[in-house]
């Protein structure tokens, strides 16, 4: 896609500081790094969203995933890791190429997720996962 900034950076027409590529992938430093060692995992080809990978490119994805969050914790030793995806507005995505963050974790960094849970009873869960399954096919 011509106009987006992945793209761009997968076909090295705007600089990154790559730390591993392959062929379905390219991970690069954030340049906003959360924490020191905060790596974005971007699908070479662009895709929108987790929605728009095929089996073989989500494959790729989450193993340069787990590879590299490997290597960061080698590197960086944090005591914790968020890996992290958006999909979509509300979720929080700003860029529409599909990556995930890999961001060391520390006590206090700063970073939070509101985990607003509604513990709904077992019937609901039963109705949520039914509907999942049939979408499945
Ligand atoms: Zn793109």
């Amino acid at each position: 896609m011509t106009d987006c900034v992945f793209c761009k950076i997968v076909a090295k027409q705007i600089p990154a500081t790559v730390v591993f590529e392959d062929g379905d992938t390219l991970a690069f430093m954030d340049i906003g790094q959360v924490n020191p060692g905060h790596v974005l995992v971007a699908a070479k080809a662009h895709c929108e969203n987790v929605y728009a990978l095929d089996d073989a490119q989500a494959g790729a994805v989450f193993r340069a995933v787990a590879r590299v969050a490997r290597a960061v914790r080698a590197a960086f030793a944090p005591p914790g890791l968020s890996i992290y995806q958006a999909n979509g507005k509300p979720a929080g995505q700003t860029v529409f190429h599909f990556h995930v963050h890999l961001v060391p974790r520390h006590d206090g960094d700063g970073m939070n997720l509101t985990w607003p849970v509604k513990n709904p009873p077992r019937e609901k869960l039963e109705e949520y996962a039914a509907k999942i399954r049939g979408a499945l096919g």
